[in-house]
Parts: structure tokens; sequence; C-alpha cells
């Protein structure tokens, strides 16, 4: 499962209120622009989360995403910080540029990343 790529700046703007390049709602990977759609290490990181999604059933993955944005909101009191804190953003991130960690990666590896 890797995710079906729609390049719209609108979906994208509209699905990450602005802030982000690409986003994954699942089943979809929507990205800005053809340019950002051929950037293996974005394009990884949004299947890391087509992965995350999938092993926890789609809905519960954004409800737990969004808990722990906003718990890390009040923490760090910075949206920006608050993001990069989330664990499924830790793990996308800290292996967006391994191109075989999909093939290798095990199920709910994203609780290693949970601090
Ligand atoms: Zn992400």
């Amino acid at each position: 499962m890797k995710g079906k790529v729609v390049v719209s700046a609108f979906l994208t703007n509209l699905f990450s209120l602005g802030r982000a390049s690409a986003v994954t709602i699942f089943p979809f990977i929507f990205v800005q622009n053809k340019i950002l759609a051929k950037d293996e290490d974005l394009m990884n990181h949004e299947r890391i989360h087509i992965a995350q999604a999938l092993e926890l059933l789609v809905f519960p993955f954004y409800v737990l995403y969004c808990m722990e944005f906003l718990v890390r909101l009040v923490y760090y009191r910075k949206v920006e910080e608050a993001y990069l804190n989330i664990s499924f953003e830790r793990e996308a991130y800290a292996k967006q540029s391994d191109p075989y960690y999909l093939l290798t990666r095990k199920i709910w590896s994203f609780k290693k990343y949970y601090r």
C-alpha cells in the first residue's frame, strides 16, 4: 500500500491548513505540485504515514495524531515544535531518507519514537 498521489495545491492547502508541501489523508497523498511529487524523501515521508494509518485502521491514526499534537501544543506552545514532536512525525522524519525503510519496518514502529 503506497498511497495514491494527487497533485493539487488547493487540496493540499485545504487538508494541511496551508502549512505543508504534502499531506496524507489515507489512502491519498496530496502534494502541492509535480516537482514535489518527485521528491523521494517527501514521498517516502508520506508513505510512512500511509503505513502508520493502515496499521491503526486509519481513523484511530488521525485521532491519535490530533490528540498527540494537542498535548504537545500545550507543552511546547509552538505549532511547529508540537508538530515535529508527534511520534508519527518523528518516525517519518527520521526515516524518510531511507528508501528501504518501509520494506523492513515492523508494525507500530512509531511507538519507538514516542517520548
Ligand atoms: Zn509528516
